[in-house]
């Protein structure tokens, strides 16, 4: 089972709620760090890393000598990243997606795979959790290709050693945002009950509602500001699975970079509620669909 937690805002607690989840999962689990612009999901697991590996983009060179300036590539490329200028072929590498297809479909076979650094990749363990995570170079602004890299790493992974995995998404509901939870079972929301958690969690339910996955919210600082969240949710239909309390216990513990799963017996419980109904909603209980 892929478990995504995703929030249509920032610093809803998201990555708190997945590395209590990876924490309390009672069967082998992979903790995958998917926000690759910013990730933090090591801060809390901690974990100890055994390999890593440069994440590289291929993107087109040309052999100007076989180009005819026929610009077939420039036709094809949705993404200007190649274009022809008067009698100049440009290539522009940093708005090139890495599709292939302009190299594919050159009549003159006049470009080749050449490569750009997207970021890097880093697995190890935390305990008897496995981790992964991407991180992008500082300067990059093309987060989806290093997001797929990652995701290729992953399916390798559980290939070779079959766990659940909890992914930390991105948040916002952008395109790196809708990338990460594409390959979920199911969809945690992470919200706060204040009007802009509101707003952007109405936003995200929106984004993701068409790809009829079943989706829950996690209720984070619940007790403080104002509640049209939960009235939004019943009429809905979008269950509540955990909601974590504001109080001075869990934002010490995070404050101290700790996992809130593991600084009480309560949120503990909590968090091992919020793992079985996650199981539950994969089995189809309760799910939310559009
Ligand atoms: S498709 Fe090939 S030959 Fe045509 S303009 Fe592009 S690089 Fe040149
Ligand atoms: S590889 Fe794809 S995105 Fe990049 S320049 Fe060629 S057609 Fe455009």
């Amino acid at each position: 089972m892929i478990v995504a937690v995703a929030s249509g805002k920032g610093g809803t607690g998201k990555t708190t709620v997945s590395a209590s989840l990876a924490s309390v999962w009672d069967k082998g689990v992979t903790a995958v760090d998917l926000d690759v612009e910013e990730p933090n999901l090591h801060l809390f697991l901690k974990p100890e890393i055994s390999g890593s590996a440069p994440a590289n983009l291929e993107t087109p060179v040309a052999d100007e000598s076989l180009c005819n300036l026929c610009r077939a590539c420039s036709h094809f490329c949705q993404y200007k990243a190649i274009t022809v200028m008067g009698k100049i072929l440009m290539i522009f590498p940093e708005m090139c997606h890495g599709c292939g297809g302009c190299i594919a479909g050159c009549p003159q076979k006049a470009l080749s795979a050449g490569s750009r650094e997207l970021g890097e990749i880093l697995w190890g363990k935390s305990g008897k959790i496995d981790f992964l995570m991407g991180r992008l170079r500082v300067g990059e602004a093309m987060s989806p290709p290093l997001m797929r890299l990652v995701k290729s790493r992953l399916s390798e992974m559980i290939t070779v050693h079959p766990t659940d995995a909890i992914i930390d998404c991105p948040p916002g509901v952008s395109c790196p945002a809708i990338n990460s939870v594409m390959d979920a079972d199911v969809i945690v929301l992470v919200t706060e009950p204040t009007p802009f958690g509101f707003y952007d969690f109405k936003l995200a339910i929106e984004a993701f509602a068409p790809l009829e996955k079943p989706m829950g919210a996690v209720i984070n600082r619940a007790g403080v500001g104002e509640n049209s969240v939960y009235g939004f949710c019943a009429e809905k239909g979008i269950p509540i699975l955990a909601e974590i309390p504001y109080d001075r216990a869990v934002a010490e513990a995070y404050s101290k970079g700790l996992v809130v799963a593991e600084a009480s017996e309560r949120m503990k419980t909590t968090f091992l509620g919020l793992a079985e109904k996650i199981r539950g909603l994969a089995g189809g209980k309760g799910a939310f669909r559009a």
